[in-house]
């Protein structure tokens, strides 16, 4: 059997048990969570109308759920059960990311997927962040970038402080996907802004899943890989490290809060396109 047959074997298998994981688990949370508006029973009462199947039944409130998630249009077709996997690391990425998707809320930690572009961090975040949702869980996702933008926007220089308007989701979120971490120029002010909304959320132990570009060793720049293949002295290079992105101490609760996971392979883009 080759590779990708094996791999597409697995992954079936996983999706199977998974099937019926998230089955089982979307009855229990309907147990649960009581529903405020049928108390379990699945049939709501309208007074003066008689009763008709709840929507917690139906499926309308997960609707609302995936809405309010703010998940950009661009990863709207994204699954877990459309994520493909043609790397080793792709496929522990993925189990990883499943196991968490169908264990919530019973997990302790979030994850940080780490890898270059286009290896499917994004994808695999939201894969999780809707499948959770699917659940009957409320979550929402955030580019780093746009969500610090906006916080600038709200800023009021009179009570030096930013509205809380948009600080309070990202406060609060039960489940928070963070695209993108470390994307943005790591001045005093986003440094510091980075450290508040994740430090709050580290404090409250809420979960959380980063995507970074960044990954924790300095990478090899095409020039020093070739210069270790042929034993040559390798030279310094500029590429930043996570850390040294986001700030050492930011790092070590994100150690705490998330098992990181790196992905290497190429970027889909360029294989599929
Ligand atoms: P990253 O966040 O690693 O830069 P993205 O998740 O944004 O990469 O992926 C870029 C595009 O390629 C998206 O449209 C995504 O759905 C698709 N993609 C990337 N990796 C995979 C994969 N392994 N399986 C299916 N689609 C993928």
């Amino acid at each position: 059997m080759s590779s990708s047959n094996q791999s597409d074997k697995r992954v079936l298998e996983l999706l199977g048990r998974g099937a019926t994981a998230q089955a089982s688990a979307s009855d229990s949370v309907s147990h649960a969570t009581v529903c405020e508006l049928c108390f379990g029973t699945g049939v709501e009462v309208v007074p003066g109308k008689g009763a008709r199947p709840c929507e917690c039944r139906t499926g309308t409130s997960k609707q609302k759920l995936l809405k309010a998630a703010r998940i950009p249009d661009r990863y709207s077709g994204c699954s877990l059960q459309n994520y493909k996997t043609f790397s080793p690391t792709q496929r522990e990425a993925f189990e990883f990311a499943w196991e968490l998707a169908t264990k919530y809320p019973a997990v302790n930690r979030g994850l940080l997927f780490t890898g270059s572009v286009g290896v499917g961090k994004t994808h695999l975040a939201v894969g999780i962040l809707k499948a959770i949702i699917a659940n009957g869980f409320p979550g929402l996702f955030y580019e780093f970038g746009s969500l610090l933008k906006q916080i600038q926007d709200s800023y009021n220089s009179i009570s030096q402080t930013s509205e809380m308007r948009v600080l309070a989701p990202v406060y609060h979120a039960e489940v928070l996907v963070l695209d993108e971490l470390g994307a943005s120029v790591p001045t005093d002010w986003v440094r510091d802004t980075m450290y508040q909304i994740i430090n709050h959320r580290y404090n409250q132990r809420k979960l959380t899943i980063f995507t970074t570009n960044f990954s924790d060793e300095r990478p090899l720049t095409e020039e020093n890989a070739s210069a270790r293949r042929t034993d040559k002295r390798v030279q310094p290079n500029t590429n930043y490290t996570l850390d040294e992105r986001i700030g050492v101490p930011l790092r070590s609760r994100l150690y705490e809060m998330c098992r990181t996971v790196e992905i290497r392979g190429d970027d889909f883009r360029k294989i599929t396109l």
